[in-house]
């Protein structure tokens, strides 16, 4: 019984301290700063936050830029430790995180990653695909997957588990975040229904990227076969003369009518593609980033994915 007693006492301790540390937040500078890696937690974080003046949001990626080949500056590593959240994606094109992690106070700084919010797959090397240059390490652990958020359907899990974590260190503007939130989510459900209605009624089931292809969450979600140059985050770029040859006959054999290519690629595959195969080449988005133009015109993930919905619409059809 006193065990259970001082076990309560302690959770009770804890309890105060994460409220008093929330408290101390606001009564430093009443402001919260979140930081993000990438554009989807950007996203995400300025959805629930809008118009919430005492809140900043900002994003690390320079919008235009590859978030693959990202650098951070010292006054990037100054902002995530002076943040109050910091959001990230966890997976191979932000490593560079995993050493401030160490140095971070995380009674200051909430750290969220999203990759833990939902259910990962593993990094998957399909039919056709270029062999991967690390090929002799893949007894290693498994790779997962980190592109979790390029499914609406996780944009979703993602939403609802980073407003709880908004709220939990500003419960004074709890309606307004819970508001906007319940908003942006009924926005991604629209987007997902409309995506489940254009594969349903679709003549095929299938797509092709001559590129790499970071959407395996969104293909599984949709129920999307694909086959592409390059698993999602692949640093090729030239694809053999044996990988373009298989993915022309796939096009030919199966009649596909768009070869796409993501943003901020050349798309020199998939032209390559079409050119021997009739097929018309379109850009299919991830949301890694966007261009500085649509980042300074405010464009969110969920008009990104309206763009995309019209793109796979054609090539499904
Ligand atoms: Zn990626």
């Amino acid at each position: 019984m006193k065990r259970v007693f001082k076990i309560l006492i302690v959770t009770l301790v804890l309890i105060g301290l994460v409220f008093i540390t929330g408290c101390d937040k606001k009564k430093d500078d009443g402001k919260l700063t979140i930081i993000t890696s990438s554009f989807p937690g950007y996203d995400f974080a300025r959805a629930i936050t809008k118009d919430n003046k005492d809140i900043t949001v900002k994003m690390l990626l320079k919008p235009g830029s590859e978030m693959h080949n990202y650098e951070p500056t010292p006054q990037d590593i100054k902002d995530i430790k002076n943040s109050d959240i910091f959001i990230y994606v966890g997976g191979d094109s932000d490593e560079w995180i995993d050493d401030i992690l160490d140095n971070i106070d995380v009674k200051k700084t909430k750290v969220v990653k999203l990759m833990r919010l939902v259910d990962l797959v593993e990094e998957e090397h399909v039919e056709g695909m270029e062999a991967e240059e690390d090929a002799v390490n893949e007894e290693e652990a498994p790779e997962y997957d980190e592109h979790v958020w390029t499914s609406p359907k996780n944009a979703i899990t993602i939403t609802k588990k980073l407003t709880k974590v908004i709220v939990g260190l500003d419960e004074d503007n709890r309606s307004i975040y819970e508001e906007n939130s319940s908003k942006y989510i009924s926005e991604l459900e629209s987007i997902d229904n409309r995506i489940e209605e254009v594969v349903k009624n679709a003549k095929r089931k299938e797509i092709v990227f001559g590129d790499r292809f970071p959407l395996r969450y969104f293909a599984d979600d949709y129920n999307l076969k694909y086959y592409a140059a390059f698993p999602g985050c692949s640093e090729q770029t030239e694809a053999s003369s044996k990988t373009i040859t298989y993915l022309i006959n796939r096009v030919k054999k199966d009649k596909i009518p768009v070869v796409f290519h993501i943003e901020l690629s050349n798309g020199k595959i998939a032209k390559t593609i079409a050119k021997e195969t009739n097929a018309k080449v379109l850009e299919f988005k991830s949301a890694h980033n966007i261009s500085q133009k649509d980042f300074d015109a405010g464009v969110t993930y969920v008009d990104i994915m309206n763009d995309n919905i019209k793109v796979l619409k054609e090539a499904l059809n």
